[in-house]
C-alpha cells in the first residue's frame, strides 16, 4: 500500500501544526515552541516526529494530561548543574527555557548539566544538542518513554524506546550529530511502516507471541528489539537511569503507570549535558577536528551522523506530507 501526499511549505507546515494545536488549549507560547520542532523535523526529513506527532500532542491536551499554557521553572542547584520543572508542558518550551542557561555555564565551567523533569517528549532530540554545538560546546541528552522494548534475552517490554544524541561543534559547519533509539527502530518508524503497510527487517521485534517477524504491525502489538544485542540493551538500562532517577524521574514503566493513555506523550524526564572542549583540552582542538573528518570522509562508503538532515535542511521548498494526516491535522484545527 503507498500512502497519497500532498505538498505543503515549510510555513503552512508551522501554521498547520500552530492553529491545529491553539484551537485545542495550547497557548501562544507553548504552540509556538511544539510547532516549531514539528517544522524544522519536517524540513530535516525526520518525518516520524513531524506533523505525525501532532494528534498525540493534541490527544495530551484534550485530556489535560499537558497543560498547554505550562511556564517552564528554572533552578539553579549549584553553578553547573539546571533543574527546569517543565510544569507538566510539552518538552520543547522547557528546552527553550533551560538550554540558554545550561550553555552560559558551560562556557564558563567547562561543564554542565540541565535535568528536565514533568516534562513530556515527543520529539526527536537532535534540536537540543544542535542548540548547544551552535554555541562551540559538545551536547549529550536522553529520554526514557514506556516500556516497548525488551532487554536483550527477554521477550518482556521493560525500556522505553529509549533514545540519546549527542553533537560535536564545527566552527561555520554544522556539527557532528547522531541521533538515535536504542530500540532497533523508533516506534514511529514501525507505525508508520504499519500504515503504510512496509515490512522491517528481521530483529526489529518480536510478534505478540513472542515470534520474530518482518510484519510492522505484529511489532507494534508485541515488543522492539535493542539494537545491537546486549550492547544496544545496556545503552538503554543506562538511559533508563540518567533520564529517570539521575534527574528526579521516573523509569519506563513508571511513566507507564501514571500515564493516562489517551496516546500523547507521557510524562517523564529529560537529561541534558553540556562539555567546552577548549575547557576541557586547553586548547583549540578545531584543525585536529577537521583532519579527522577528512580522514572519515575518504573512506569509501562513508557519511557523517546528521549529514542526511543537514542535506535535506539546504531545500527550502515545500515537504510531501501524507494526506490523511493532513486532513486529521485540519480537522482538529477546525472543530469547535
Ligand atoms: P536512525 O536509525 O534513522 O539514525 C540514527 C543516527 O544514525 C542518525 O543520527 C543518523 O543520521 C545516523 N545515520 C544513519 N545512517 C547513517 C550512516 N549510513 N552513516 C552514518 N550515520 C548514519 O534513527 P532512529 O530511527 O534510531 O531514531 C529516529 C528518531 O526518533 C531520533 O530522532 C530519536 O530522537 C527519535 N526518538 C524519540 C523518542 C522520544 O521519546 N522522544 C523515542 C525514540 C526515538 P541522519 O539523521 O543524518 O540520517
Amino acid at each position: 500500500m503507498t500512502s497519497t501526499t500532498i505538498k505543503l511549505s515549510l510555513d503552512e507546515i508551522f501554521n498547520l501544526a500552530k492553529a491545529a494545536l491553539i484551537n485545542n488549549g495550547a497557548n501562544e507560547e507553548n504552540a509556538d515552541a511544539v510547532a516549531t520542532t514539528v517544522t524544522n523535523a519536517e524540513r530535516d526529513g525526520s518525518i516520524s516526529h513531524g506533523l505525525f506527532r501532532i494528534p498525540g500532542y493534541i490527544k495530551a491536551l484534550q485530556s489535560k494530561k499537558v497543560d498547554g499554557s505550562a511556564v517552564p521553572e528554572i533552578k539553579e542547584v549549584t553553578p553547573i548543574i539546571f533543574r527546569c520543572d517543565a510544569k507538566n508542558g510539552f518538552a520543547p518550551l522547557a528546552h527553550q527555557y533551560g538550554i540558554e542557561k545550561l550553555i552560559k555555564a558551560a562556557q564558563k565551567f567547562g561543564m554542565a548539566g540541565l535535568a528536565i523533569q514533568r516534562c513530556h517528549h515527543f520529539a526527536a532530540l537532535w534540536p537540543e544538542v544542535e542548540r548547544i554545538s551552535e554555541h562551540g560546546l559538545v551536547g549529550l541528552t536522553s529520554v526514557s518513554y514506556t516500556p516497548a522494548v525488551a532487554p536483550s534475552g527477554g521477550t518482556t517490554a521493560l525500556f522505553g524506546t529509549n533514545p540519546m544524541a549527542f553533537s560535536w561543534p564545527r566552527p561555520g559547519k554544522n556539527p557532528i550529530v547522531f541521533d538515535m533509539a536504542t530500540a532497533s527502530m523508533a516506534k514511529g518508524e514501525i507505525q508508520i511502516a504499519a500504515r503504510d503497510g512496509h515490512p522491517v527487517p528481521l530483529g526489529t521485534g518480536l510478534s505478540p507471541s513472542g515470534e520474530l517477524t518482518t510484519d510492522a504491525s505484529e511489532i507494534d502489538k508485541g515488543v522492539l528489539l535493542p539494537f545491537g544485542g546486549h550492547k544496544g540493551s545496556v545503552i538503554a538500562l543506562m538511559i533508563e537511569l540518567l533520564s529517570g532517577p539521575l534527574v528526579g524521574e521516573t523509569f519506563s514503566y513508571e511513566s507507564k503507570e501514571r500515564d493516562n493513555g489517551d496516546g500523547g506523550p507521557v510524562q517523564g524526564g529529560q537529561f541534558i549535558l553540556a562539555l567546552s572542549p577548549e575547557i576541557c583540552s586547553g586548547k583549540d582542538t578545531s584543525d585536529q577536528i577537521e583532519q579527522f573528518i577528512k580522514r572519515y570522509n575518504e573512506i569509501d562508503g562513508v557519511r557523517l551522523p546528521g549529514a542526511r538532515r543537514h542535506k535535506n535542511r539546504e531545500d527550502t521548498g515545500p515537504r510531501q506530507v501524507n494526506a490523511e494526516l493532513i486532513n486529521t491535522i485540519t480537522r482538529l484545527r477546525d472543530e469547535s
